[in-house]
């Protein structure tokens, strides 16, 4: 008999954007007539930039030569676009990172998943609250969790984010050995200061733990004083891995390309106390279970760095922050305290009421959706998530029928 991983079992199953999907579904059903518009997208709406297109199509042509056809390429990624991100993300940050510290893939998502299996299965791990839900339902798969109760895993320790500690959480009163933190975050938009990030990389290295930092959304920071990279620390060598990726700061959601930087001074301890290299274990993992992204998709991702790429990605999220702005300002004329907007695409606004109350208030009477907050953890009641990724017009048009519905 063929038996289930019952871990897979304590699952809850994901209610957030069906409930979201269903809720709109519903309206639309009733009033054919009313045109409805989303502000809770999670996805780029933007075309790719043009170096990238220039970068695909050559290679794409390489690919059609047998002269310059490549087949199975390093499992770790190409050294050319490990090269180039050590040395424009990282150096030119004054970050000691090198080449075969980076490893692409094809999605932060997959890498924030996969990178659990290293560590041992009874470990204590910290997750923000609210958090980006794929850091708990992977530790739930691999059973690292009790059952799930009163909106929370047993086993976990949640990091509270709450408008009192500006959306960074304190660090933990109990030890946490494995500790997830994201800045620029979603949802709420916060960033961390490099006074907060060091005091976490202290903790790290005081505990021997390590932070697992999901930097998704580094290309959004536009105030020089916040750290892109939490290698800009000293000694997070030691104390952290990050997770990169080009599908917010490229368009490369559907193209898939992202990389995860492991120091080789970043070290996991064995039951007897001996010291193995995580960047060892990450790169037999990686050379076991994944066989490299695709060639075209890598030399699209290096063309970001080159020429004129830089200033495209740059206009490129320039144009989503110039929306995010628009709807910060909105929002607070409208009386609403909210966070994020200012380096991050997304903003997280304090509703005074239960968060699925005032979804529903939107979009019955502005056609808007969001998305409510309650459903990226027990700290996100009261709030929603607005996201800046869509085309301006969608933007000014849903921001005028909140303005109407509100007043
Ligand atoms: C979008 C996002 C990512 C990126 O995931 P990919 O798999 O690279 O597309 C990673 N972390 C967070 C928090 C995100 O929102």
């Amino acid at each position: 008999m063929i038996r289930v991983n019952e871990h897979y079992l304590k699952l809850k199953a994901s209610y957030l954007f069906s409930d979201v999907a269903r809720r709109v579904a519903d309206y639309a059903k009733e009033h054919p007539e009313k045109e409805i518009t989303s502000l809770g997208i999670g996805d780029v709406t933007r075309a790719l930039p043009q170096v990238c297109i220039r970068a695909f199509h050559t290679a794409i042509d390489e690919m059609g030569n047998d002269a310059t056809f490549r087949g199975y390429g390093p499992e770790q990624g190409y050294p050319f676009l490990r090269e180039t991100i050590a040395r424009h993300d990282f150096q030119a940050r004054n970050a000691d990172i090198s080449a075969d510290e980076i490893f692409i893939s094809d999605g932060a998502k997959c890498d924030t998943g996969n990178i659990q299996e290293l560590f041992a299965n009874d470990i204590v791990i910290a997750v923000p609250d609210p958090v980006y839900p794929v850091y708990v339902d992977t530790n739930v798969m691999a059973g690292r969790t009790g059952s799930f109760a009163n909106g929370r895993y047993q086993g976990l320790v949640y990091l509270e984010c709450t408008e009192k500690n500006g959306f960074v959480p304190a660090l933990p009163s109990a030890r946490a050995d494995l500790i997830y933190l994201c800045f620029p975050n979603n949802p709420t938009g916060a960033t961390a200061t490099r006074q907060q990030l060091t005091s976490w990389v202290e903790y790290a290295r005081k505990e021997k733990s390590l932070i697992l930092f999901d930097a998704a959304y580094a290309a959004f920071i536009r105030d020089p004083a916040i750290p892109q990279s939490i290698f800009e620390i000293d000694g997070a060598r030691e104390a952290a891995i990050e997770f990169r990726s080009f599908s917010k700061t490229a368009g490369f959601t559907g193209t898939r390309c992202a990389f995860t930087v492991v120091p080789k001074t970043c070290m996991v301890y064995g039951r007897d106390g001996s010291k193995h290299a995580l960047n060892g274990l990450w790169n037999r993992r990686h050379t076991t279970k994944f066989n490299g992204v695709s060639y075209p998709v890598q030399r699209a991702a290096e063309a970001c760095y080159n020429g004129d790429g830089p200033r495209q990605l740059r206009e490129l999220t320039n144009y989503y922050m110039a929306n995010a702005d628009l709807i910060r300002k909105a929002m607070i004329s409208l009386g609403y305290s909210c966070t994020g907007g200012l380096n991050a695409p997304y903003l997280w606004v304090n509703t005074r009421t239960d968060s699925w109350e005032f979804f529903d208030f939107l979009l019955r009477n502005a056609g808007v959706v969001c998305t409510p907050g309650a459903g990226f953890g027990r700290c996100g009641e009261g709030y929603i998530r607005l996201t800046a990724f869509n085309m301006k017009e969608n933007v000014e048009k849903s921001l005028a029928r909140i303005a109407k519905a509100l007043a």
